[in-house]
């Protein structure tokens, strides 16, 4: 089939950046050598070491270039051996070999069993117990799963977030460069969603609309949740067939239907600027989420007076964690979820349901419960949350900038070793105490939002336990993922900072 004028030009201008990358591999290959011979890792890139890239440099004694040592010899062998990878990397996605989350099998168990999941969690906290070891009372007729009231609340939310996300407010932001060397744009409104949201939910208490009706439809608002996730990806699957190989997502390209529906077949899916990805992840359930601690404490308010300061404590250090996901909105656009997972099953349904109606379980029990502790149990709590929140806000924002911009006068003090890919990974600062300070500090956050509910009932704890799996297992996708992008250096990094994410434990 002849090649159309366009794709020519495409393939020419392709043809044309393979050299450009090669011969700046190659230098950069040299130039990590050079790096290798003064040390293994450098302070931050300041303004004058891009000047250094200047050709002068060029003339460093090619035996220099090479440090004669058998470690750094296979090093560099090894990062060597990488440029035809990324070249490749560079053009189209290659079909997802190495599978996770258990393979098709695997994929195909957790799309069954993650609903039910939810539905037995539901169904075993209640006003009377919030555990597993008692079998809950399951109800059997269809209106305790699903009504009309219930499906216009969840697509009434769904539909009130989209506009919002539509309001030409707040800035918009580019995201990381894509396969194609494109950047999408994303506007971040998400803080000014969450006002308007929480605006509206104090007009609807000031006029007497009973919010309290979404407390009496959990169930129902799941179901439809769980329907609409299933429709929606289905949707979104078959979208992602008809686009070009380039937009398909790295880890959701299989083959397999069970594996790329449930992992996402697309990376970046949109409808027009509107991104449905990047409006899912942090919109219709994270402040979803919001809102139910909020009816949660307008429901004990109204039945017995007053909330107690245990579910008010944490349902304040929820709503700080959301409005700060919002507020820092443009960092979730280097996160794995946007830069590597595809829109799938597994997403959907977490965004969607997974997170508000589980996240909120902590909150629904002391709601249902009226579970209080003593003011300096809380304080202590309260001291854990922020101990969290610092490790957490710092770590993230100190990579966020130092991603967006590595000659950033402020990060000048940290350390960093240079990759084959331009990028440099840091080594000092919150990332050198560990690989993922972010995911301790959020840890520690989510030990402290079970704890006011005590240590009588076991699924409050249900948040960290999961919690705490899925950051082992998600260090370790993200350090495979880290491993094939950056090779040698990524080897090098994981040898200066040893532990994963606890300190001298892990
Ligand atoms: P990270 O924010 O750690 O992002 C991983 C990426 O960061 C890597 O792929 C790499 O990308 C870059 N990176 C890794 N190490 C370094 C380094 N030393 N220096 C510079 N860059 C580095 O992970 P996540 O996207 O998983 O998590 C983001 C936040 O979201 C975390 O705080 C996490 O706790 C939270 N989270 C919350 C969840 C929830 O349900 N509440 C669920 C999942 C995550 P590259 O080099 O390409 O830039």
């Amino acid at each position: 089939m002849a090649a159309s004028p366009s794709k020519k030009k495409e393939g020419k201008s392709e043809t044309t950046k393979v050299k450009r990358s090669r011969s700046r591999t190659r230098s950069r290959s040299r130039s990590r050598s050079r790096s290798r011979s003064r040390g293994r890792a450098s302070r931050s890139p300041s303004r004058s070491s891009k000047a250094s890239k200047s050709p002068s440099r060029k003339s460093v004694s090619p035996l220099r270039e090479r440090t004669p040592t058998r470690r750094s010899l296979r090093l560099t062998l090894k990062s060597d051996n990488q440029e035809p990878l990324m070249e490749k990397e560079s053009k189209v996605v290659t079909k997802t070999r190495n599978y996770e989350f258990g393979g098709p099998v695997g994929a195909y168990f957790m799309t069954l069993m993650l609903p039910v999941v939810v539905y037995a969690i539901t169904f075993s906290c209640n006003k009377k117990s919030c555990t597993i070891l008692k079998m809950p009372r399951i109800p059997t007729d269809v209106k305790s799963y699903l009504d009309v009231e219930a499906t216009l609340i969840f697509l009434g939310w769904f539909a009130f977030q989209a506009i919002l996300y539509m309001l030409p407010l707040g800035r918009v932001v580019e995201g990381q460069p894509l396969r194609n060397g494109k950047r999408l744009k994303y506007r971040c409104n998400g803080f000014i969603a969450l006002m308007i949201s929480l605006a509206a939910f104090g007009l609807a208490i000031h006029f007497k609309l009973l919010v309290t009706r979404v407390h009496d439809k959990l169930l129902q608002l799941i179901t439809t949740g769980t329907i609409f996730s299933f429709v929606f990806s289905a949707v979104l699957y078959i979208k992602a067939r008809k686009v070009p190989k380039s937009a398909l997502a790295p880890g959701g390209n299989s083959g397999n239907f069970f594996y790329d529906f449930f992992l996402g077949h697309e990376l970046n899916p949109r409808i027009g600027d509107f991104d449905l990805k990047f409006f899912c992840e942090l919109r219709p359930g994270l402040i979803g989420w919001v809102m139910l601690n909020l009816i949660f404490i307008s429901k004990t308010c109204m039945e017995s007076g007053s909330p107690s300061p245990a579910l008010m404590l944490v349902a304040i250090c929820q709503i700080i964690y959301v409005a700060d996901a919002l507020w820092f909105e443009d960092a979730v656009l280097s996160t794995m979820d946007i830069l590597h997972d595809g829109f799938g099953f597994m997403l959907v349904f977490g965004d969607l349901v997974w997170v508000p109606f589980l996240y909120s379980l902590q909150t629904r029990f002391l709601m249902e419960s009226g579970q209080n502790l003593p003011w300096y149990c809380l304080a202590g709590i309260a001291l854990l949350n922020l101990v969290g929140y610092y490790i957490f806000r710092g770590s993230n924002s100190q990579k966020n900038e130092y991603r967006k911009d590595p000659y950033n006068p402020a990060l000048s003090h940290l350390e960093s070793i240079p990759t084959g890919k331009g990028k440099r990974l840091l080594v000092s600062g919150w990332w050198g105490l560990c690989r993922k300070p972010n995911y301790l500090g959020d840890i520690l956050m989510s030990v402290a939002w079970s704890l006011p509910c005590g240590f009588g009932n076991i699924l409050p704890f249900f948040y960290p336990l999961y919690f705490f799996v899925l950051l082992i297992h998600r260090e370790r996708r993200d350090a495979a993922q880290c491993e094939k992008k950056y090779g040698a250096s990524w080897d090098r990094y994981c040898e200066r900072v040893k532990y994963r994410i606890f300190p001298m434990i892990y």
